[in-house]
């Protein structure tokens, strides 16, 4: 059987695993990543793509061509247009999961198959979106698993014997979500999961980023409407880091230089401190939404607070102390953090794609249970919400409703289907519609259609209904199919210019010898032909030593360089 790998598509940060002699591990590339984390961010230039790291170091000098925060758009028609040329929100996530795809090739051979984590909140339209972005990748979706489910797994794994209730409190860059599930005989019995997809990270940043401009608003004379994009994207950077600071330190520097010139010519730059506490009253309301939705999630799940028996902190922002402080008051020591944040979320993807392929022994035996997040159903007279799936079920599920027909002679329905939790249909989210006909001509409410609602592990809906009378029958899968082979050609032939490949001198290694590199240069003219011919050759060694990540030998050969150089005057 192929690889499968498990995917972690982030609002920030993506990340990639796999199994490996039956334990999940990171995949990493020092050329897209921080660590083995790669920022959610791609950069469309006309004859290049950049991913990652380096699209994130763009978003600074090329803000109109760059791009972050997709996951926010998924599922939505909304275009992001780049050299005018328009994309879709699916086009820019499939970017970033081929370069995933592509990271993991590198090491373990041809993938073809992914798992990938969805938050659990995220609707059918959004999960569609999703497999369209992996189809458009050139990926096979094996399954979406929900991002706490899949934090959940790789705990699982670690503690099978153990009999234990979690919570999952996952904050993301974008999103967050809270699970509820109970660890028992090696199954993972998922009770409730609510989130809210609009609430993250980067909400905590934009709060920082609006307290700094208003700090430049009232004490120099700069116009904040009037600042670059390119500034204001410093601005944004640094907003981030001061709120990453903030989870080690009471206090940071924030420090903005050159934001104009003043009266006498000077550059304005701005320096003032942040502190935790005011950051936490900026913030404070976030935190409050998180704290609400743990109790809903609770309440939902029928299991108290005080029987939770572990809490897991999952996602970049958890890492705040303003979480932990929260939590703490209802949970005390039962807050886990060490299962590492970040990775936590693949890691347990690729626990579930090691099931499918057997990379995990049967033994160790891990089942998952998992809910379906939103209550579904369809539109029945006066617009009333008619729920058949309702929010908790367990997943996989079937379920049927009968409904009558409303008028004399009515020979057709129109089946609307939608997703939510309101009476009203106008309420809730319209997820997809469509007609039988041929219902032989009756008094209302004689003839009768049975609607039924399959719900997948994968969290997508499959509607039929049948004419009880005749048997006339018809289905639709509701959001899946929204992609022809065609379409899904025409999208992937525009994000297939390539990434240049990467020349040694675009390594961090570079770094360290390009200093000495241009002096050598400069000093070529003087040098003897023994010395040119020595110093040539060095340059050539670093450059091997430099595509091999050999530091020490890059280094050495640095001090070997300089002191050649110093020789020739
Ligand atoms: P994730 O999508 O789970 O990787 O989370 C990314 C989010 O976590 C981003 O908004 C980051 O700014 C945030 N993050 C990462 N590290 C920290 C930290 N040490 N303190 C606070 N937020 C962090």
């Amino acid at each position: 059987m192929g690889n499968i790998i498990g995917i972690d598509l982030g609002t920030t940060t993506s990340e990639v695993a796999y199994i490996k002699d039956g334990q999940p591990v990171i995949i990493g590339n020092e050329k897209y990543c921080d660590g083995n984390i790669m920022p959610s961010v791609v950069t469309i230039k006309k004859d290049e793509i950049i991913v990652g790291k380096k699209a994130k170091r763009q978003m600074l000098i090329r803000p109109e061509i760059t791009v972050s925060e997709v996951k926010r758009l998924m599922g939505t028609n909304e275009k992001i247009i780049i050299n005018e040329k328009e994309y879709l929100p699916q086009q820019i996530s499939a970017i970033i999961l081929k370069e995933l795809k592509e990271m993991a090739e590198e090491q373990i051979g041809k993938v073809d198959e992914a798992v990938i984590t969805v938050p659990a909140n995220f609707n059918d339209i959004q999960r569609a979106a999703t497999k369209e972005a992996a189809q458009i990748a050139g990926l096979k979706v094996e399954r979406i698993i929900n991002e706490p489910t899949s934090a959940a797994m790789y705990y699982g794994l670690e503690n099978i014997g153990k009999e234990a209730k979690i919570l999952v409190y996952d904050l993301g860059g974008g999103t967050f979500d809270c699970t509820v599930l109970e660890l028992f005989s090696g199954i993972m019995d998922v009770k409730a999961s609510r989130g809210d997809n609009l609430l993250g990270g980067k909400d905590f940043d934009n709060r920082i980023e609006e307290y700094i401009l208003e700090y430049i608003s009232k004490n120099t004379e700069v116009n904040i409407e009037k600042l670059s994009k390119k500034k204001k994207s410093e601005i944004k950077e640094t907003a981030e880091e001061a709120k990453k600071d903030l989870s080690v330190s009471h206090s940071t520097d924030i420090i903005i230089n050159n934001l104009g010139i003043d009266k006498e010519g000077e550059s304005i730059d701005v320096e003032f401190e942040l502190s935790r506490d005011t950051f936490n009253n900026l913030t404070k309301d976030l935190i409050e939404r998180t704290e609400v939705i743990v109790g809903e999630t609770l309440l939902a799940s029928g299991i108290t607070g005080k029987d939770i028996d572990i809490v897991l902190l999952v996602g970049g922002s958890s890492r705040m102390v303003a979480v932990s402080d929260m939590l703490k008051k209802s949970f005390g020591a039962k807050i886990i953090s060490s299962i590492n944040a970040d990775e936590a979320v693949a890691l347990g993807a690729a626990v579930q794609a090691g099931i499918k392929n057997s990379k995990i022994s049967s033994e160790s035996g891990l089942i998952v249970t998992d809910v379906c997040s939103y209550t579904l159903g369809v539109a029945v007279e006066e617009n009333e919400f008619s729920p058949i799936i309702k929010r908790d079920m367990k997943l996989p599920i079937v379920k049927s409703e009968i409904y009558v027909t409303s008028s004399d002679d009515q020979e057709r329905v129109n089946i609307r289907v939608y997703q939510g939790e309101e009476k009203l249909t106008d309420d809730n989210m319209f997820v997809g519609n469509f007609v039988i006909d041929g219902i032989p001509k009756k008094k209302a409410g004689e003839e009768k259609v049975e609607v039924t609602f399959e719900y997948d592990l994968n969290g997508m809906l499959d509607v039929s209904v049948e004419v009880l009378s005749t048997g006339q029958k018809k289905h639709k899968l509701m959001a899946v199919e929204r992609l022809n082979e065609k379409d899904i050609e025409d999208l992937s032939k525009d994000i297939n210019i390539k990434q240049k490949n990467l020349t040694w001198k675009d390594s961090e290694l570079y770094n360290i010898v390009s200093v000495s590199i241009s002096v050598a240069k400069d000093k070529f003219e003087k040098m003897d032909s023994k010395t040119l011919e020595d110093v040539n050759s060095i340059i050539s060694e670093m450059k091997t030593a430099i595509e091999n990540k050999d530091k020490d030998k890059v280094t050495k050969l640095d001090d070997t360089l300089t002191d050649i150089l110093f020789d020739i005057d």
